[in-house]
């Protein structure tokens, strides 16, 4: 089975094809954090889903190139620049950084493109140009300019191709200046915001005065910079879908940069929200929680990604501080067969793979079907574990079971279990044995080998020299 993909466009589950004739090349953007504070763990939900649809694409053998942009600047940021006092790119810096590091925690694979709105305000201005151009954008009297969704719709062109929309309640020439707006609310949104006092310094030239870029208009303009005026998959949280994706789409299109037929995006995909313990995380709930706050609390990276991606990426999902502690048990149930066959040794060979890899991919070909995915491990690790039990696996059938894994990890990126460390100590006397070896003094060998057996490690010789494993 093909990979098949829910398309918030077509409202329906379709096959995934790339534009690239050879089937091979996937151009992929992300909608990426608004570095005006730390990220918490529903941007994080968001963030692990689009890495799992990148592991999983490239699994299947897609050349994917995955943009995501860092939001350096819009109204929220503005306005905490203006209580700090610091300079913009100060500002971001920091939570830019703090972000990065979150993402090394949860083992997200680096975008291969992290443009920052600032450093792209040229071609935000040449896209903006270019709605001139074409009737669709007018600077309005407060000397901002507005992209015009009733100019759009008179030439035919769909506004609310994500989201029906109850267009004949807008008012036509009716603004919006705010980066965030009201769900409900359809109206002309800024592209340029004139600059005023409160920007500080915070302001760029442009042919329509000094100011800066709305936020929607820096996501057009960065993703058809580096992926094309048409590409294939556009992620983000589902709240973006209105109006932040929908103004893209309109910005983007409206430009008539595509090839005729060819929309600005092939495939739209949101990832639902996270809530925590059934409500809304929010700071005066007191259930607000960024990475940092979930490692102060003896989580690690590996357990929270797992848990971010136990739930299918359309369901909300609850997070809850149990479940972090499930999520500690089933890596623990994962690691220790992992371990058992480890200690089998032996040499992988392709008949003895088990149909866990096959399993795995198919589920998530069905539209990323997580849970399918997850049964298909944890079957697998029963199944291991009684053979192990009954001591019927062989040192190949173990050595392929590793092999596996390794593969199913790939994609899932939750890590395997830290290789145990030798003791120094223990080093020290293998180095002494193999000493007493080469002086052939072999009593004294066999003597340092007990020892080591007694605190559990067992010496292999092998053609690099010997090695210490656990029994
Ligand atoms: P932001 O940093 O606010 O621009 O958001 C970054 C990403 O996180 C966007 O794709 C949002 O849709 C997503 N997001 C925001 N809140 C949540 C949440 N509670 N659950 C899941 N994703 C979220
Ligand atoms: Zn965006």
């Amino acid at each position: 089975m093909a990979l098949r993909l829910f398309n918030t466009l077509s409202r329906s589950i379709e096959p995934f094809v790339p534009w690239d004739p050879a089937g091979r090349a996937v151009g992929m953007y992300v909608c990426g954090p608004t570095v005006y504070d730390f990220g918490h763990i529903g941007n994080f939900r968001t963030f692990v889903f689009a890495d799992l649809v990148r592991r999983h694409l490239e699994f299947r053998g897609y050349a994917v190139t995955h943009v995501m942009n860092v939001t350096d600047v819009e109204d929220k940021i503005i306005r905490r620049v203006r209580e700090t006092g610091l300079a913009l790119a100060e500002y971001t810096a920091q939570y830019e950084q703090a972000f990065l590091e979150d993402a090394r925690t949860l083992n997200l694979l680096a975008p291969h493109h992290r443009p920052r709105a600032t450093e792209h305000i040229g071609d935000i201005v040449d896209l903006i140009a270019k709605l001139m151009a074409q009737g669709f954008a007018y600077q309005a009297a407060d000397g901002s300019v507005y992209f015009s969704i009733a100019k759009y719709r008179s030439a035919g062109r769909r506004y609310g191709v994500l989201k029906t929309l109850d267009l004949e309640a807008m008012r036509v020439g009716e603004r919006v200046a705010a980066d965030e707006y009201d769900k409900e609310s359809v109206a002309d949104f800024a592209l340029w915001k004139a600059r005023v006092p409160e920007d500080g310094a915070v302001f760029w030239p442009s042919p329509w005065g000094e100011g800066r870029p709305g936020w929607h208009i820096e996501c057009s303009a960065m993703s058809m910079r580096l992926l094309g005026p048409s590409f294939d998959l556009h992620l983000g949280g589902e709240d973006l879908i209105f109006p932040h994706h929908e103004d893209e789409i309109a910005q983007s299109e409206g430009a008539a940069v595509q090839e005729a037929g060819r929309p600005f995006v092939r495939h739209w995909l949101h990832g639902a929200h996270l809530l925590v313990e059934g409500r809304k995380m929010s700071k005066s709930l007191g259930n607000f929680f960024t990475i940092r706050d979930l490692l102060a609390k003896g989580a690690t990276g590996r357990e929270i990604r797992y848990l971010l991606l136990t739930a299918h990426y359309r369901e909300p999902f609850n997070f809850t501080l149990e479940g972090l502690a499930g999520a500690r048990a089933a890596l623990g149930r994962i690691d220790e067969c992992l371990g058992k066959l480890r200690a089998l040794g032996g040499d992988a060979r392709a008949e003895h793979e088990p149909a866990l890899v096959g399993r795995f991919a198919e589920a998530l070909d069905d539209d990323l079907n997580i849970s399918a995915a997850w049964a298909a491990v944890f079957e697998w690790v029963r199944d291991t574990n009684r053979a192990l039990a009954e001591g019927s696996l062989t040192p190949a059938q173990a050595a392929a079971g590793r092999a596996a894994w390794v593969r199913v990890e790939q994609v899932l990126g939750v890590g395997g279990p830290v290789e145990e460390q030798v003791p120094a100590d223990l080093v020290a006397l293998a180095e002494e044995r193999q000493a007493a070896r080469k002086a052939k003094d072999f009593a004294r060998a066999d003597a340092l080998r007990l020892t080591l057996k007694t605190r559990g490690w067992a010496v292999e010789d092998t053609p690099k020299g010997p090695k210490l494993k656990r029994l």
